[in-house]
């Protein structure tokens, strides 16, 4: 360790450490564009120049490392003059075009440049032009005239995705960036680059020109991609969800997400496919009806079934409260089978991020007792089941069966058919009874990587169960918005709810006496009753998730 001072202030700072970093360490920001924690250092935007005393130049703080007795200054009047210069220097080819750059708002440029910058420059002739839109691959535009060279993106590329895509051409001012020939950025991580990109050079072709950021809301929460679960912001605006993003997460995804699990995760909670109420089969068709019809339905036919006639499928896309509601009602039931099936890509993994199994929570699922038994021993035991006739009905939670074909077959001989469902799909299709269940988008819940890292979901969008929970807001909301707004209108007319919600009703029509208001009340249960979550609650999950205690031993659901 070695003492520094930085602004008349002593800090102990590991000796290793550069003056940036130990500055960021004891919350002082000096500003940096290229610059990045976790990326090599190139020191090439000088943004980052401070005064050391007994130095007679100014030093970039992100390259110069800390000594003792070192006495740094982040904003002398001789850093302020160079920082203004820098500033000057670069703005001299960007284009003023924040007005129209989707950047603006979150661009650190923009930000400098009122923070930092003396708001005039003295350069009295024509920028350099550069090409506008430049396609660089799949996912990812260049406006060469935004870029500042500070190289994050190559950087990126080379050092974390391990694809070397990109690369400057030309000199001085009339560098460009690229890709390298015959070469497209097209990494499964290249979406990275666009929050790297300190100005609004990158830009994603999925959401470019859609939304401004002052538009949006931001929830924290995670994707539902693959057994990682990645920490991610979700963007809304009008109750529709435009964009996700990274969210810092050094235990689990760093500051990175993969652009499958950015573009395809979130579709489903905007789809039109969207099941909004639960629906009953009448004469073979599938008829829209009110939840209590639905719910009698359901617990009417569990009756009429005896508990070795039952199965149930709990799912590996669900919450933890879900699945663990879903095994609690099987045992109440006295109903021994209970499955979950697993749904892995052979080879679908790799170094970084991207897990084989492609759903957010088997591991939960798991842990909180649905699946009893080993299921992948035992679920070509439950089809055979299924095949022979010996189970009559099925109850499914959010997953769908029927996209496999065996499945498919199977589920033709069964009499009764029951579905937790957010969107229509295979297994809907053949369902006698179809619970709209809500999507992870509008829940407040939580599901367990591959880690064993219980980490929280939050709602980001509205439905009729989200402003129910709000005490009667929903009204006044509708008045507000709903006139004018569709995406507000249509959130109010999803009457789905939390499946564990669902499973609870259904419970206590069958003679429960389940009392839970919200889904913290399930997990303050699971809590108590597993005991690899002991000890857990949401305010300790938090922001960054927790580790479950010891492995599970035995599933023992109490009544
Ligand atoms: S495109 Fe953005 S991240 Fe890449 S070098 Fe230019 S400014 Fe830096
Ligand atoms: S690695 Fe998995 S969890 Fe992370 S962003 Fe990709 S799909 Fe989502």
């Amino acid at each position: 360790m070695v003492k520094i001072t930085i602004d008349g202030k002593q800090y102990e700072v590991e000796k290793n450490m550069t003056i940036i970093q130990a500055a960021e360490r004891n919350g002082i920001t000096i500003p940096h564009f290229c610059w990045h924690p976790v990326l090599s250092v190139s020191g090439n935007c000088r943004v980052c120049l401070v005064e050391v005393e007994k130095t007679p130049k100014l030093v970039i703080a992100c390259a110069t490392q800390v000594a003792d007795g070192m006495v740094v200054h982040t904003n002398s009047e001789r850093v302020i003059k160079a920082r203004n210069a820098v500033l000057e220097f670069i703005l001299i080819n960007h284009p003023l075009d924040c007005p129209i750059c989707d950047e603006a708002g979150e661009c650190k440029l923009q930000d400098y440049a009122y923070k930092y910058s003396v708001g005039e420059s003295r350069f009295e002739f024509e920028k350099v032009r550069k090409p506008k839109r430049v396609s660089l691959g799949p996912n990812v535009m260049l406006d060469v005239e935004r870029c500042i060279m500070c190289s994050r993106c190559i950087r990126f590329c080379d050092e974390i995705a391990k694809k070397p895509q990109l690369v400057f051409t030309k000199r001085g001012d009339h560098v460009e960036l690229t890709t390298y020939p015959g070469e497209q950025l097209d990494n499964p991580y290249s979406m990275n680059v666009i929050e790297l990109c300190p100005v609004g050079a990158l830009t994603s072709k999925d959401f470019r020109f859609r939304a401004r950021v002052w538009d949006m809301s931001s929830t924290d929460t995670i994707c539902v991609g693959c057994s990682r679960g990645c920490n991610t912001h979700m963007w809304v605006r009008n109750n529709e969800i435009m964009r996700l993003t990274p969210r810092l997460n050094t235990d689990v995804n760093n500051y990175w997400m993969c652009d499958h699990g950015r573009l395809n995760t979130f579709r489903h909670v905007n789809a039109g496919n969207r099941i909004n109420s639960p629906m009953v089969r009448k004469d073979g068709i599938l008829v829209e009806v009110g939840w209590e019809e639905a719910i009698s339905k359901v617990a009417s036919e569990i009756k009429s079934y005896k508990k070795h006639e039952i199965a149930a499928i709990g799912s590996a896309y669900a919450t933890n409260e879900d699945n663990f509601l879903l095994a609690k009602l099987m045992n109440f039931l006295g109903v021994k089978r209970i499955r979950c099936l697993t749904h892995w890509k052979q080879g679908g993994r790799d170094d970084l991020l991207i897990q084989e199994d492609k759903t957010p929570n088997y591991r939960g699922a798991q842990e909180v007792g649905a699946v009893q038994d080993s299921s992948e021993a035992n679920l070509p035991g439950l089809i055979e089941m299924l095949q022979t006739g010996k189970i009559k009905f099925l109850y499914v939670l959010d997953d769908d069966i029927a996209a496999d074909p065996v499945f498919a077959d199977a589920i033709s001989k069964l009499d009764y058919l029951v579905v937790h469902a957010s969107n229509e799909n295979e297994t809907t299709k053949r369902a006698d009874v179809v619970l709209a269940s809500s999507t992870y988008a509008e829940k407040n819940e939580t599901m367990t990587n591959f880690q064993r890292r219980v980490q929280r979901i939050r709602p980001a969008v509205t439905t009729l169960e989200k402003d129910r929970a709000l005490d009667g807001l929903a009204m006044s909301r509708l008045d507000k918005f709903g006139a004018q707004n569709d995406r507000w209108t249509k959130g109010m007319q999803c009457d789905s709810r939390s499946s564990w919600r669902i499973t609870c009703n259904i419970a206590n029509v069958l003679g429960a006496k389940w009392r839970y208001a919200a889904a913290e009340e399930v997990f303050k249960e699971i809590a108590s009753t597993i005991p690899s979550f002991r000890g857990l609650t949401y305010l300790k999950v938090g922001m960054n998730g927790a580790i479950l205690g010891q492995k599970k031993e035995s599933v023992t659901v109490k009544e």
